[in-house]
């Protein structure tokens, strides 16, 4: 991954993404917004922010990547693994009207310029390109998302829907909560042996007795590859969201007072 910085704003972009040459793309950091307190200053969820500064922090960024910010979808996310397909008719749902797209954590599309955005706060991003068909996909994994692949959930409904091959996709995962600080207890565990017996070989035994550390990020990247995804079109960012909480909004670093990062995706060509 590499990190842009235009003036205070600061954001993560993917390079095999951006080769691909057919979208927009950035992972945001908490720089270079404009709201105050526990979500300075780039918070891109509304939680309980001054809403104009969250639609102000959305101008800021969609500006600096080439996108117009009235074009945002999002929709409130569950930790499912349900899959929404946006049209045009959505423009403008969740940041600048009424959303009815509810209870989903990834988002697809095929038509130009629409800005898929999913939040984060030490889960992981996957974002998805097709550039042979020309479609996109975002999809919100934290440990819940991962243990029932929503990944592979979301490539598979691109399949359907838009004929995309997963040899030809190129992902990006991004930011989250990783091994050094991802501690889990056995529950955790037992259902990831359960339900992706490969995983083991990325969960760890902590120094805490009775605890665990999980690789996220790898266990995804793995996924992929186990469902036809080529490795070398694979680009993760091994970046740790706690390790690194100047840098990121981290939920088990600041709890439920912090502000939300995006991950933020839209087709051009
Ligand atoms: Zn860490």
């Amino acid at each position: 991954m590499k990190l842009n910085e235009k003036g205070d704003l600061k954001y993560y972009t993917f390079e095999n993404i951006e080769k691909t040459n057919i979208v927009k793309h950035c992972f945001s950091t908490k720089f270079g917004g404009v709201s105050a307190g526990c979500y300075e200053s780039m918070n891109l969820a509304f939680r309980e922010d001054k809403r104009e500064n969250v639609i102000k922090n959305y101008e800021i960024i969609c500006d600096s990547i080439g996108l117009d910010y009235k074009n945002v979808v999002f929709s409130s996310q569950i930790h499912e693994d349900k899959i929404y397909k946006v049209t045009k008719e959505d423009i403008g749902k969740g940041l600048l009207r009424e959303s009815n797209i509810k209870g989903y954590d990834a988002l697809i599309t095929n038509e130009k310029d629409i800005v898929l955005v999913t939040f984060y706060a030490d889960c992981v991003s996957i974002f998805i390109v097709d550039p042979i068909n020309k479609a996109i996909g975002i999809a919100h994994s934290g440990w819940r998302g991962t243990v029932k692949e929503i990944g592979i959930k979301t490539i598979k409904e691109m399949e359907k829907q838009y004929s995309s091959q997963p040899k030809d996709l190129i992902i990006g995962i991004g930011p989250s909560i990783e091994k050094c600080c991802f501690q889990v207890g056995e529950d955790v565990v037992e259902q990831f042996k359960n339900m992706l017996p490969f995983s083991k070989d990325y969960i760890f035994n902590d120094t805490q007795k009775g605890k665990y550390k999980i690789d996220l990020q790898n266990i995804i990247k793995k996924s992929l590859i186990n469902n036809g995804v080529l490795e070398e079109n694979i680009e993760i960012s091994n970046l740790c969201t706690m390790c690194n909480n100047k840098t990121f909004f981290s939920h088990r670093f600041m709890g439920d007072n912090r502000g939300s990062l995006a991950g933020i995706i839209s087709l051009y060509n």
